[in-house]
């Protein structure tokens, strides 16, 4: 065996596959530079680190389900005014994170709500953060079915041990009684230990429709706005931009006179209703929530 071959079957043992991929290069570049054995070995050394710390931000990035990869970098703020651009630099600070604060995201479709939500938990998981990715919808029928089985709680615990748990599209479609109580206590769980990142396309006020209760949906907006960002984006959809520059869409200030639509919330039923989503279920142990009767 040559040195090379003892050194690549050696490093292949202990698992430093970079450093054996780029193992003659390194050579070679070293007999060319001379740099001294500690600058040669922090070369070797760092090329395993990096290898290792960009398949670890790969695995945590698959984990967070997220549904697109997207960054700050890619989002025009240009074309939406309505966003306070410090706000956004703030919350890129990941102070938020570290305070266990929440971030909600307001606005009607194709603002940019689930694209500024992707960009956080992308930068979040670049520092190191755990992140998970869900719609409101499948969240709640995901917790729903363990309620029914008898593993909430050990279900529970997949949504409160990421840093960072992306809600996406609250309010899109209505949460039944159970839904609106689950996602309640998920809320409280969350509360002071993990930040939530939500979008949601309806405005606080019209929260008491979503959860069909006023009194539920303002127990979770206590705890959820408690400590966190609200940012609220008024304008045109990015999807339709293309298609307004091409006149098959006017532009949706032209009739109101005003800069930014909120469309109002039934207009908003975008998405397919499952059946029997609005309807109660049947429940096999008692959940807790604010003005629920649990008997
Ligand atoms: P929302 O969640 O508010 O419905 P999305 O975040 O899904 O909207 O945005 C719709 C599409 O338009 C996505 O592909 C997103 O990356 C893109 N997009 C939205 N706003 C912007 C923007 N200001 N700059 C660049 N791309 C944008
Ligand atoms: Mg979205």
């Amino acid at each position: 065996m040559t040195p090379i071959e003892r050194l690549q079957t050696a490093l292949n043992g202990l698992g430093l596959k970079a450093v054996e991929a780029r193992l003659e290069s390194l050579l070679e570049e070293a007999s060319k530079k001379e740099p001294s054995y500690a600058d040669f070995l922090d070369e070797l050394l760092s090329c395993e680190v990096d290898a290792r710390r960009s398949r670890y931000l790969r695995a945590r990035l698959q984990l967070a389900h997220l549904p697109f990869l997207k960054n700050f970098d890619q989002f025009d703020f240009g074309f939406q005014p309505s966003i306070d651009e410090r706000q956004i630099q703030e919350l890129r600070s990941l102070r938020f994170i570290h305070e266990a604060s929440n971030v909600v995201l307001l606005g009607p479709p194709g603002v940019g709500k689930t694209h500024l939500s992707v960009a956080l938990a992308e930068a979040a998981i670049q520092s190191g953060f755990g992140a998970y990715f869900m719609t409101a919808h499948d969240l709640v029928t995901d917790l729903g079915r363990a309620y029914r089985e008898g593993r909430l709680d050990r279900r529970m615990r997949v949504y409160l041990a990421p840093k960072v748990l992306i809600i996406d599209e609250m309010g899109y479609l209505p949460l039944d009684d159970m839904g609106a109580t689950i996602f309640f206590q998920l809320v409280s769980a969350r509360y002071e230990r993990g930040s939530i990142i939500l979008t949601s396309n309806k405005s606080y006020g019209d929260w008491g429709s979503i959860f069909g209760d006023p009194i539920i949906a303002t127990a979770i907006l206590d705890r959820l706005l408690h400590h966190s960002t609200t940012i609220n984006i008024r304008g045109e959809s990015y999807r339709l931009k293309d298609r307004r520059k091409a006149g098959l869409f006017p532009r949706a200030d032209q009739d109101s006179g005003r800069a930014a639509p909120f469309l109002s919330p039934d207009s908003l039923q975008n998405g397919p209703r499952r059946p029997g989503s609005a309807a109660p279920r049947k429940t096999s142990a008692p959940l807790t929530a604010p003005g629920r009767s649990t008997d």
